[in-house]
């Protein structure tokens, strides 16, 4: 990719990440709404399998082992398309053996006979895979349930659930402070899920509905969402090895690796300021003046371009390819068949704002991902064949769709200098608002991402600003800290 363009990219790219991380609420991905109901329960019961083995590969915080899978329609089986961003071998044959394991049921005589202990092996052997992961989540979730408990100590009288409350937060700190347990961490937490204490929107003292939660309170519902993940995914493959044995009989699978800059990426010279906004301003119609004095007020503020200097210069500065669009440019423009013309990629996390972007601009036609919008420098276009002239003008008309998104993105924060979004982790809870109806995808597996609706909602929701969020939810998922600098 030609090194002006790149450029081009970067310097807003840092200075958006240096202005504010953040850039709006969580984005839900395409929901397929077109269609009989069998067809609508096959797609959705197919992407669910493919995003719990996602979550399942991923087996360390903090975005070393993201995993990403998209499925190939083929005569014999499906064949798995897998991309990780690293440990790709011990991956690989994690996968490999899970959906062993799966084939095999598919493949007896009465799959759904037996299906409490299948369930029951599948589930031993994630937690088992994912140990580090729960040892992280164990800690962040035994710091939040103190903090939680010392909170509602000062601020409650005594009345209310209170006693109740605390029985309850003392009943998981003991459950949660002996490291040998960990591995029924994921099983206590799957059964505490639908406390009524983790009830979205609601005091826990009185009951009653509020606009303002704690923020530990928020934060252990989504280590104990976490956590029940596990669970859920045993549950739901279980259920996906008996009902859609196509899904598993036959199966192959194909790897690609993350092809990564053997060092950063390399620039002539260091931007400036003013060479930054003269090149966004010469594609855009804003009021220049008006943007140049905003943005150099805010760098008299906040040292703007010392930060961005210290992004070029310092060493967590190590782009890579994400996993999803690794995998996109591995099956696009191949005589790749999706199952049931579902072109969905799935991933252990929603898409960061660069992926989400790249995804809904390209000109493969894929499913839109689920986001939570949120700012990485460590992000890398992917490699296209250099030898394929119409690749390089597609990635080159991609690149400058996204060039756009970040450019709006940075006239909006310079801008409005005050306008801030809640910090949240990188992936969801998995445990939401009750969404009012049951059926049955709803009881085999609490649906993701549905929290916010639709669309780019650029307005901060009222009351979630917290002050102690920085506090507990630091480097949740982040692959650089996960806590706006501004
Ligand atoms: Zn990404």
């Amino acid at each position: 990719m030609e090194r002006k363009l790149l450029r081009r990219f970067y310097e807003v790219l840092i200075l958006l990440r240096v202005l504010n991380q953040v850039q709006g609420h969580r984005i839900s991905g395409h929901v397929h709404e077109d269609g009989n109901l069998e067809l609508l329960e096959r797609i959705d019961i197919r992407r669910r399998v493919m995003v719990h083995l996602c979550t399942m590969c991923d087996y360390k915080k903090g975005g070393a082992t993201v995993t990403s899978i998209a499925m190939e329609e083929l005569p014999a089986g499906p064949r798995y398309w897998i991309a990780s961003h690293g440990r790709h071998n011990k991956i690989k044959l994690f996968l490999t053996e899970t959906l062993q394991s799966l084939e095999n049921r598919a493949l007896s005589s009465a799959p759904e006979r037996g299906s409490e202990a299948f369930e029951k092996e599948l589930f031993e052997r994630f937690t088992s895979f994912q140990g580090l992961r729960i040892k992280q989540y164990w800690k962040l979730l035994l710091q939040c349930l103190e903090s939680e408990l010392k909170r509602v100590t000062l601020t409650s009288n005594g009345s209310g659930r209170y006693e109740e409350y605390t029985t309850w937060l003392q009943s998981f700190i003991q459950c949660s402070q002996d490291e040998s347990s960990l591995s029924r961490l994921p099983q206590l937490a799957y059964s505490a899920r639908h406390s009524p204490f983790l009830q979205v929107g609601f005091d826990p003292i009185t009951m009653q509905p509020t606009a303002v939660e704690s923020q530990f309170r928020k934060d252990i519902r989504h280590y104990i969402g976490r956590l029940s993940a596990l669970r859920r995914a045993a549950h739901l493959l279980t259920f996906a090895s008996a009902s859609q044995p196509n899904l598993f009989i036959g199966f192959t699978t194909q790897q690609r690796k993350s092809d990564a800059f053997p060092s950063r990426p390399q620039l002539s010279s260091l931007p400036t300021l003013d060479g930054i906004a003269g090149r966004m301003l010469s594609e855009t119609r804003s009021n220049s003046a008006e943007f140049q004095s905003a943005l150099q007020l805010l760098d008299n503020r906040m040292s703007l371009m010392t930060r961005v200097k210290e992004y070029y210069e310092g060493n967590d500065w190590q782009p890579r390819v994400h996993a999803e669009l690794v995998l996109l440019e591995a099956i696009f423009d191949r005589k790749y068949i999706f199952p049931d013309g579902d072109r969905y990629i799935a991933c252990s996390k929603p898409a960061c704002f660069c992926c989400y972007h790249y995804i809904c601009n390209h000109p493969g036609s894929f499913a839109r991902p689920p986001s939570h919008n949120k700012i990485y420098p460590n992000w890398q276009p992917p490699q296209v064949d250099s030898k394929k002239a119409n690749e390089n003008i597609q990635q080159r008309d991609v690149m400058n769709a996204l060039i756009r998104e970040v450019r709006k993105a940075v006239i909006e924060q310079v801008m409005n200098p005050n306008l801030r979004f809640p910090w949240h982790p990188d992936s969801s809870s998995g445990i939401t608002r009750s969404l009012g109806r049951v059926d049955i995808l709803t009881q085999l597996d609490e649906p993701e991402a549905h929290e916010t609706g639709y669309g780019h909602s650029r307005e901060p929701s009222a009351g979630e600003q917290s002050s102690q969020s920085i506090e507990c939810s630091s480097g949740e998922e982040s692959e650089d800290g996960g806590v706006p600098l501004t």
